[in-house]
């Protein structure tokens, strides 16, 4: 029975999926917006919408495979043998549990690798944004990978042993040890896992420090270190993020960002950024995220323990890393509906920080004019489906930014 309604759940969430990025696909029209006359020709948006054509079709074959896998593991009665053969080999608690998600993520890994091979080296070297070559791709798989089985099994090894040990009293704990946890590699991913994937060097003297600097005093903010890091290594697709707190917080600009924009380009982007502090956006969507992991901690627990999940699923014995799994493919549509809510603060912080930079005096031309050669450079669909936006979209479409920050500028 229980199987029944987790593959409805599985087909449901995958048409929907697949419906959204179809429509999103045909809205995309071979005709130049107003605003891109200048930039764009019918050639180029052309080529845009081949790009966005392979990369859907890229994807749908890669969604496919993995609800495929995801029926047969689940039909084949896999969770269980997989369980019961890392029972057989001495592992139990959570341990068992621990390695049991382990194979899991490694199994999706390997399944996912073809299609993210493919996609770099076809799709975005055709495109010429991929900048990786083999070696760095490999290291990146290889790091990524040890960082994942270390640091991604311990922190489920304590949320696994928390729930033996306290069942369903576990769920504030793994909660406030959750929040602890991500506080904790905020403030050192800058400094111990970044410079593991790229270098970071500090911005070299001159007009663009200056500019910075200037800003930072007029609006009272300080930027911490100003770094620029190699992306280039990797993509020509131009970038800048805040990130960490504290001693470790600092601004990142891309090599690629830099070189394809003006000074005032710059300033404007940054002081958008230094929006997103100055209005809380950061500690806004850190409190939601925080809260969302409460909540789905809560139903997990609510369904673990409360349900008797086991007996619904027709095993004659609990277990937990089976139950987990099951009540987390379960969840795939609140946690959707989560998303969603979530990108709707989003969208709304992107307007206010575009209004920040240019309440603080960035020339609304500069910030209209980064933000539409960003566009034109990463080949964005500038008409995306209504719905597509809704679900999945963290910023507000390009134009819509656009006009937005030119009411302001008229106002
Ligand atoms: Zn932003």
């Amino acid at each position: 029975m229980i199987l029944w309604i987790l593959l409805t759940v599985l087909a449901f969430d995958f048409i929907f999926d697949q419906m959204v990025e179809y429509l999103n696909l045909s809205s995309m029209k071979l005709q130049v917006p107003e605003e891109f006359r200048e930039m764009l020709t019918v050639d180029k948006l052309a080529r845009s919408k081949d790009y966005h054509r392979e990369n859907y079709l890229i994807s749908l074959a890669r969604k496919t495979t993995f609800l495929a896998a995801w029926i047969l593991f689940l039909v084949f009665n896999g969770p269980e043998q997989l369980e019961g053969s890392l029972s057989m080999l001495g592992y139990q608690g959570a341990l068992l549990g621990t390695l049991f998600f382990g194979c899991l993520a490694l199994g999706n890994q390997l399944l996912g690798l073809p299609f993210s091979y493919y996609r770099t080296f076809s799709i975005e070297a055709r495109y010429g944004f991929n900048k990786t070559d083999f070696g760095t791709y490999l290291r990146d798989l290889a790091k990524g990978l040890v960082l994942s089985m270390t640091i991604g099994g311990a922190v489920l090894y304590g949320v696994l042993s928390f729930f033996i040990a306290w069942r369903e009293q576990a769920w504030w704990m793994i909660w406030i040890f959750l929040v602890v946890v991500q506080i904790f590699f905020l403030a050192i991913a800058p400094v111990w896992i970044m410079p593991l994937f790229n270098k970071f060097t500090a911005l070299e003297e001159g007009e663009l420090k200056d500019r910075i600097f200037a800003f930072s005093k007029k609006v009272g903010f300080s930027f911490g270190k100003i770094f620029t890091m190699d992306g280039s290594k990797r993509s020509s697709k131009a970038n800048a993020f805040f990130t960490g707190f504290g001693k470790s917080k600092r601004i990142v600009l891309f090599d690629t960002l830099i070189k394809s924009h003006t000074v005032d380009e710059l300033v404007a982007v940054l002081a958008h950024e230094v929006g997103h502090y100055q209005r809380r956006h950061i500690l806004r969507m850190m409190a939601i995220s925080f809260a969302m992991t409460g909540f789905t901690l809560w139903i997990l627990s609510e369904v673990l323990f409360g349900a008797s999940l086991h007996l619904a699923t027709g095993q004659t014995q609990e277990s937990l890393p089976i139950g987990m799994l099951f009540a987390s493919l379960m969840y795939a549509p609140v946690s959707r509906l989560l998303a969603i809510l979530g990108h709707v603060f989003s969208r709304r912080h992107e307007f206010e920080a575009d209004a920040y930079a240019v309440h603080r005096g960035e020339s609304p031309l500069a910030l209209i004019s980064a933000l539409k050669k960003l566009s034109v450079e990463q080949l964005s669909h500038l008409t995306p489906h209504w719905l597509k936006v809704f679900v999945d979209y963290s910023h507000p479409p390009v134009l819509k930014r656009v006009e937005a920050i030119r009411a302001l500028g008229n106002s």
